[in-house]
Parts: C-alpha cells; structure tokens; sequence
C-alpha cells in the first residue's frame, strides 16, 4: 500500500498563517535540520551534554552557529526594540514544524523557541540600557537560561536559600542551584543568565528577586553535570554554587521583590509554545505510525489495514487535533492580549492537554513499531521523541498546573 500524505497539519495549507518571513524561516530551519541535526543525531544523543560539545565540536556549534547565523535568535524581540515582533502564534506555529522536522522538542530549543527572558525583559526590566543591551545580546546570539531552581526547594521557590545582598550599588549573590541549562561553554553568542534569589529572607515569594547574570561573571562554580535520559543534546544541565557572584543594581532584571511574578509571567507565555511542541511530537509520532504501519505487511496485508491498528492512531489523532485547537486559541488570546490568557489560564490549559497527548502518542506509536522503535541505528525516531519529551512533564511538573488551574475554577489561591 502506497503511503498518502497524512491527513495531518501542514503550513502549505494554511497561506493565511504563514507569512513569507516565517516560510523563509521554515526554509532555513529544514535546511539546518537536515545539515546539521537528521545525520548526527544518534552521536550527539548518545554522548550527550559537554561529551557532545568537546568530541564532536564541529557538529556541534556548526549546528548551533547556524541557527544563529540564520537570525533565529530574538523571534518575539519587538520592532521597536530591534528584533522582528513575532507574535507568539507565530512562534509557536514555526515551533511545532521544526520539532516535526528533527522529531524531537530539543531540536527546537536550540532554535530559541519561545524565548520567555524576552517577555521577562521587555515587561519587567525597570532599567532601559539594560534592557536593549540585553535584547540587543539575545539578536547578537546571546543564550539566556534561567536560573531558578534550587535543590532543597524544588518546585516550592518561596523556600529558596539562596540569597541575594545588597552592598552599595552592586548586589552580592550566594547559594545553590540544580538543573542549570547551559552553563557548560555556550553555544556560540554571549551568554547570560536569569537568576533567581532572596533578596528578603523574612519573606516567600515576595522576597525574590531577578538577576541578569553574564556567563564570565567571577563566583560562578560548576558543580556535577546531570547525566540525563532525555533532552540529553543541546546543553548539558549542571549543579551551581553561586558564590560572592557580584551582580550590579541595574541588572536587575525585575523589580526587587518581583523576581517570582517575573518568571510566573514569561512562562506563562512560554508554555504557549511549549504546548506547540508536544503538538509536534503527537503529529510526528502519528506519521512514524503511519509510516511503519502502511509499509509492514503481516499475514499479508499491511498493518493499517487491521482494525486493532485504526484505534490507537484514531486516539492519537482526536488528541493531537484537540491539542493544536486548544494551543491556537491559547497562543491567539495571549497575542491580542486577554486577561486571562496573561494570567496564564489559556497556556496553562493547553500545555496540560498537548504535553501527556504527545507522551502517549509516541507510547501508541512505540507499540505498534514493536522492537524497531527502540533500535538506535535503524534509523527510526521514536526513542528519542520518547525519551526527550519526557521533560514536557517534569519543567513546572503536572501537580503544579493542576494547583494553579484549580485555583483559577474556583478563583482563589489555593
Ligand atoms: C531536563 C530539565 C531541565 C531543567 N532546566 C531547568 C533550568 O534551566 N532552570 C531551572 O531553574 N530549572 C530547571 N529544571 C528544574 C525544574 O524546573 C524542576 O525539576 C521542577 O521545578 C521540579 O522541581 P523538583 O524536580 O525539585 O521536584 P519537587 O519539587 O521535588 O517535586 C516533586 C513532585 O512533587 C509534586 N509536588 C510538590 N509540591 C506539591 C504539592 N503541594 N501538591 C502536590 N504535588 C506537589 C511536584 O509537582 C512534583 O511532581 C529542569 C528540569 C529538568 C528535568
């Protein structure tokens, strides 16, 4: 049986959505897919972290500077600003077809994907000089990550112990961090770092603060690197001490005491376009099991054409067009800016849809692979999808979403 082109979507369908920038873009992006990523992603997978920066470093930031020669970096910068406005829809829309076209989310966080430090920048950093010379870094090629978490507090960010003391005009920054993205030798540009601490130690939430960190900043000491099983390519995750690290008064990235409602505000946009990824893991998981299906015969007939076959991809498919419905309207309410899709309700909801839908795409597309879809070499992506899309559920962690959806149904902090 000939394989048809899935009924599924793609951008040549929809001209009213896709401008000629952003075909361009989708253009480029393919090219340096297929370039650099389809033919070494096995290797860098498998050393995975700095082993893949230092053994296979051509490939490596070869793939990385392309992107940003390509002018990936800064999407969402607005005009005014110097960057070319993207609004989120369109980011999340080009987000989507690139996690297609490398079959994995990690692709397309290396593509600067919803980018939330430009929306933290841009609404939150009270200093302006600051605030262009960072966006100015971000178009320059400038990785930002955000330093958040710390290991005795995990999700509970009130509990933090990591300080931040001020002294004079220049703010000194102490305590432990875990998860780190990035902090190994970045990709290409001049990095930096969101970084968050107690500025008040009496208080919760409401004594963090934000703080723009340069990369070769003294009193930043890498710890163990987390030898991980998914997301293993693109930066390697480290244990930090940040000691004595000296941050001045002006980069601070929000208002002191504001540096939770900050972050809480940029990932509310970027779960957005997190949701538009694990779309694109469901639809390219669905196409893995098209694919496999219409090629294999067994007891004589190709594998699509058992009833037993249709129900899975059926599933699959009822939830990965719900999960783009519900993406686009979360995505297009926070572009024309309702309230509630900025509190985060709308990205929120979507994520929590599209993320386990696209985990349980490539479970069903695992099981009618059989063997082929855990076999590294033969070429089949599945594992990897699996593997790397595991992270949707462990970023802000399901319970998380559920405790802030709650609150938001019965309108009280729960
Ligand atoms: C691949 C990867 C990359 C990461 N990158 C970064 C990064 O770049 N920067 C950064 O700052 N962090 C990063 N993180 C860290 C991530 O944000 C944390 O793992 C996350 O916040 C959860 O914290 P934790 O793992 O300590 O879980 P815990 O805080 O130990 O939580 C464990 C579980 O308990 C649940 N739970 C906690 N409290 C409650 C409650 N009251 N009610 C119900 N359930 C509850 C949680 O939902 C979770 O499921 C990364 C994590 C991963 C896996």
């Amino acid at each position: 049986m000939d394989m048809m082109k899935p009924n599924l979507y793609e951008p040549a369908d929809h001209p009213q959505e896709w401008t000629p920038e952003m075909y361009q873009k989708l253009e480029q992006a393919r090219d340096i897919i297929e370039e650099w990523w389809l033919p070494n992603r096995r290797q860098l997978d498998r050393l995975g972290g700095v082993l893949a920066m230092t053994e296979m470093s051509d490939i490596y930031y070869g793939l990385h500077k392309s992107i940003i020669d390509a002018g990936f970096y800064g999407r969402s910068i607005p005009k005014e600003y110097g960057g070319p406005g993207w609004s989120l829809y369109q980011c999340g829309l080009l987000s989507a077809e690139i996690t297609k076209m490398a079959f994995t989310k990690a692709v397309d966080d290396a593509f600067a994907y919803g980018e939330p430090w430009c929306h933290i920048l841009q609404h939150w950093t009270p200093d302006e000089d600051t605030k262009r010379e960072y966006f100015k870094r971000t178009l320059d090629g400038g990785f930002c990550t955000i330093w958040a978490t710390d290991p005795e507090s995990g999700v509970d960010m009130g509990g933090m112990r990591g300080s931040a003391v001020l002294d004079g005009d220049t703010y000194v920054l102490n305590g432990p961090k875990w998860w780190m993205a990035m902090c190994s030798p970045g990709p290409v540009g001049l990095q930096w770092h969101l970084a968050l601490l107690k500025t008040d130690t009496s208080k919760r939430t409401s004594g963090l603060s934000l703080f723009i960190v340069n990369d070769d900043a003294p009193g930043i000491i890498r710890g163990r690197e987390g030898d991980l099983t998914g997301a293993r390519w693109g930066c390697a995750r480290y244990e930090l001490l940040l000691k004595d690290l000296k941050v001045q008064k002006k980069c601070l990235a929000a208002p002191e005491g504001k540096g939770l409602y900050a972050i809480v505000d940029g990932m509310n946009k970027h779960m957005g376009n997190q949701a538009f990824q694990a779309v694109g893991v469901s639809e390219a998981a669905i196409k893995q099991a098209l694919d496999y299906t219409t090629t294999t015969i067994r007891w004589d007939h190709p594998l699509i054409e058992y009833q037993g076959v249709h129900f899975p991809i059926a599933d699959m498919w009822v939830n990965a067009e719900a999960a783009r419905a519900i993406t686009a309207k979360a995505n297009k309410l926070w572009d024309e800016g309702d309230t509630e899709a900025k509190h985060g309700k709308w990205s929120i909801l979507a994520f929590k849809f599209a993320a386990p839908a696209a985990l349980d795409a490539c479970l069903k597309t695992i099981e009618l692979m059989g063997a082929r879809a855990i076999e590294r070499e033969e070429g089949w992506p599945m594992e990897l999808m699996y593997r790397d899309s595991m992270v949707f559920q462990l970023y802000r962690t399901p319970n998380i979403d559920r405790k802030f959806l709650a609150s938001y149904l019965v309108r009280r902090r729960l």
